[in-house]
């Protein structure tokens, strides 16, 4: 397995200001596997999701993808590697498009195959998302939400891409339609070895898919580790806090809910020193004035607190 791509960044640069991301580690993610980004919004996620798509640039640091830096792509074959999923398919599918043609769409860019072909092939994607070959010649607002992402997987798939970046992909959905989507997502990877960033500030549905997980807060990452390390053993205060707040259907794992005082302060103006302090319940003296550095304090897993 090799290294699919791999962030090493001191700094993320968005058009003027400067929100450090991710500071001094390399985040790597293997193909065939999920990268869980978890934090809550406004933490970075979507930028850095942005920089490995090469739609935004770091100021310092690389992101290397399939052992090239993403800046050294040519944008096209990029566009074909990568694909991105988000949260609203409603507001991503063109409402006066039939859902064929919007799956369609990127063979018709690329100008791949003839129209038999590509005919062809949407049905085969409409398939693959668990819909029938008839779906395609209806419009978006005939489906319901998660139907609509469906769709949204089928058109990210029809040009083979490698990795695909879910930014809360099933966010808008209902609870037990969350749940078809995650598996689709699932067994679509396994049929077709694809590689998932995985973007949500829920950590109950990273828990569903992701096989390692990086919490993210004010744009830094907190924690990074295998998923079941993470959940079994959280090491990081915030992380803590994350899943003091998920429900688990197991009484006796249940913990006491971890209360998180105070607003997310700006990624713009982060604290001093450790950036969680103001609302970290295990903070002490030196917290305030020396910013812990990402560390690996047990094999795979990264922590930045002065308590790891
Ligand atoms: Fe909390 Fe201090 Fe650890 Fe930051 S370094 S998470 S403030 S204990
Ligand atoms: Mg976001």
């Amino acid at each position: 397995m090799g290294k699919h791509f791999k962030v090493t960044s001191g700094l993320l640069g968005l058009k003027t200001d400067l929100v450090r991301a991710v500071d001094g580690v390399s985040l790597t993610v293997n193909r065939g596997e999920t990268l869980g980004l978890v934090g809550e919004s406004g933490c970075g996620k979507s930028t850095l999701a942005k920089c490995v798509m090469g739609l935004d640039s770091l100021s310092a640091g690389r992101i290397v993808f399939q052992g090239r830096d993403v800046a050294d792509w040519p944008e096209k074959e990029l566009r074909r590697k990568m694909q991105m999923i988000f949260q609203d398919p409603y507001s991503s599918l063109n409402p006066r498009q039939k859902i064929g043609s919007i799956i369609r769409e990127g063979l018709d860019i690329h100008a791949i195959g003839t129209r038999a072909q590509r005919r062809a092939r949407v049905e085969e994607l409409l398939g693959l998302v668990g819909l029938r070959p008839e779906h395609g010649s209806r419009y978006p607002h005939e489906f319901s939400g998660g139907q609509r992402q469906r769709v949204a997987v089928a058109r990210t798939l029809a040009l083979n891409p490698d990795l695909i970046v879910c930014d809360e992909p099933v966010s808008a959905l209902d609870v037990s339609v969350q749940a078809q989507i995650l598996r689709l997502l699932k067994s679509l990877q396994t049929r077709l070895d694809l590689t998932y960033v995985f973007i949500s500030h829920d950590l109950s549905v990273v828990s569903h898919i992701a096989d390692r997980v990086a919490v993210m807060y004010l744009g830094r990452i907190m924690e990074f580790a295998p998923a079941a390390t993470l959940f079994a053993t959280p090491r990081h205060p915030y992380t803590e806090a994350l899943l003091s707040a998920v429900l688990t259907p197991d009484p006796t794992r249940r913990t006491e809910r971890i209360p998180l005082h105070g607003e997310l302060p700006s990624p713009m103006n982060p604290p001093d020193g450790c950036p969680f302090h103001p609302r970290c319940p295990k903070a002490f003296d030196r917290c305030p004035k020396e910013r812990p550095e990402l560390r690996e304090v047990a094999p795979d897993v990264q922590v930045a607190c002065w308590l790891s």
